[in-house]
């Protein structure tokens, strides 16, 4: 089956007693037991429940690995990953990462002995030199978040083969979803996502999804979903599961805006830079290209003064001024002050998240409308 039909199928008629086409949402926190020994299969509703499956048995089978966990956040599923390891190890993390991955790194994970090197994951040799005896695991975001530099998966998966330990290679999917990048099929072993943004779809749903290609790692990270408990409850499962059915169809759009956005903002002469995949003269295009089917649906850029990222945000229309990404209507944010304010203003300058950067979540509205808002905003 292809993409876009086993996204549409994905938890249709779970219910064989009633045919209910859509998935019921099973509101329970318990099941009752037939008898003394025997199980329905589901026992108590943080191990598992049918609603939370069908939507984890559908970005297992999208993502192309063994199973799928589910979350209350994407920030659950990277907790539950990073609790595979143990103090003393060491982690290489994408330098311009999502800005709550760094906080938990750096305020939590820290404090419980782990170790990381951030480094920029676009060059390889950055990479290599950050290995260390103890790196157990290289945590990479591609495209990243906001400046949207391309890391080769599959390279990165070849210098954890050769390093003396098991190094695991994990990928933040949020970007560009299982619809244009599957990083197990790359190599990768744990493949998660902010499942808030694209795979829900809606700015509706806070939600975290992760997924690995072997069955024992499945087994450890199912033991942490269980132990640590931040599971995804069956009325945001359900919402998921219905924003997931269309995401061939969304990201094709997203994608078809922004890479119009993106061409027209490079002519406009208050715009100093563009940060798009997808974009002729984009450093990482080749490698996007040979690891994606696609460029996806977000965007950054500069300006050429620093007062006018302030006017821009207070002048939007269509556009609204708030932070995430990935839903269907466009949302413009602030780097520097909102989603990147916890990296440490020295670091932030150095990887360009300046004062004059916008990052652009383009939606799926007409794009004349968009072309026509940004330009009054910037005049
Ligand atoms: C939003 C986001 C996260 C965190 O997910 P939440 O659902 O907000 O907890 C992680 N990574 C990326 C790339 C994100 O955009």
């Amino acid at each position: 089956m292809r993409f876009a039909t086993k996204v549409v199928q994905a938890g249709l008629v779970t219910d064989k007693t009633t045919g209910a086409l859509s998935t019921p949402i099973y509101q329970t926190a318990s099941f009752r037991h037939p008898e003394l020994g025997r199980s329905t299969g589901y026992d108590y509703s943080r191990t598992q429940n049918p609603t939370r499956k069908a939507v984890e048995e559908a970005v297992a089978a999208l993502e192309e690995g063994h199973a799928g966990f589910a979350f209350s956040s994407g920030m659950a599923a990277i907790t539950a990953i990073l609790m595979l390891y143990r103090p003393g190890d060491h982690l290489i993390i994408t330098e311009d990462c999502y800005g709550g991955t760094y906080r938990v790194m750096d305020k939590l994970f820290a404090q419980l002995g782990l170790s990381a090197s951030f480094v920029d994951t676009s060059n390889i040799d950055q990479v290599r030199q950050a290995l260390q005896p103890a790196t157990k695991a290289i945590l990479v975001e591609t495209p990243t978040n906001p400046l949207m530099k391309i890391a080769d998966i599959r390279a990165i998966v070849a210098l954890a083969r050769k390093h003396q330990n098991p190094v695991h290679v994990i990928v933040d999917n949020t970007f560009l979803s299982p619809y244009f990048q599957k990083p197990l099929l790359l190599g990768a072993d744990i493949v998660f996502h902010s499942g808030s943004k694209y795979l829900a779809g809606h700015n509706d749903v806070i939600c975290g999804i992760a997924v690995a290609k072997d069955a024992a790692l499945c087994e450890q990270i199912g033991f942490v979903q269980n132990a640590a408990g931040a599971i995804l409850g069956p009325q945001d499962s359900w919402l998921l599961l219905r924003g997931m059915k269309t995401l061939a169809i969304r990201l094709r759009q997203h994608e078809q805006n922004a890479l119009a956005i993106a061409k027209w903002l490079t002519t406009h002469p208050s715009v100093t830079a563009v940060y798009y995949p997808g974009l002729p003269g984009h450093p990482g295009k080749e490698i996007q290209e040979s690891q994606a089917s696609g460029y996806g649906g977000m965007l950054s850029f500069t300006v050429d003064h620093p007062r006018l990222p302030e006017q821009i945000l207070r002048k939007v229309k269509v556009l609204q001024f708030a932070e995430s990404l990935g839903g269907v209507e466009s949302l413009i944010t602030f780097p520097a002050v909102q989603t990147h304010a916890d990296i440490p203003a020295d670091i932030r300058n150095r990887l360009g998240i300046t004062d004059c950067l916008l990052r652009f979540s383009v939606g799926i509205e007409d794009v004349e409308d968009l072309i026509a808002d940004l330009a009054q905003a910037l005049e």
